[in-house]
């Protein structure tokens, strides 16, 4: 692999699948949990068509964004952004509403 190659490839959260269970659909066995191993996050699927996986940033037990893929969830709390997001939702949980709406805060 080049170092150009390397600078580009995403980088992902080491995480364990700590669930599994056969798909409805294809009867197959599928991860349906896992946990980063520095046990900040936890990638659970949720059965909504086109966002199966959920992110919890589980020091403060919230409920962050929701992800195509683990492999897409486990980029997103790599590089930052799943972080932001749990980090807005707890500034309009704190009542921090003016900064900018959240549609899912419910409360502004
Ligand atoms: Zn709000």
């Amino acid at each position: 692999m080049t170092a150009t190659a390397r600078r580009h490839r995403r980088e992902l959260t080491p995480a364990d699948v700590t669930k599994r269970f056969p798909s409805f659909r294809s009867g197959r066995m599928e991860a349906w949990q896992a946990e980063s191993r520095d046990g900040v996050w936890r990638y659970g699927r949720i059965e909504i068509t086109g966002t199966p996986w959920v992110v919890i940033h589980l020091p403060t037990k919230t409920e962050g964004d929701y992800y195509g893929t683990l492999t897409a969830a486990r980029a997103a709390t790599a590089d930052g952004s799943a972080l932001a997001y749990v980090e807005r939702i707890q500034a309009h949980q704190r009542g921090e509403h003016e900064a900018e709406r959240l549609p899912m805060c419910g409360r502004c």
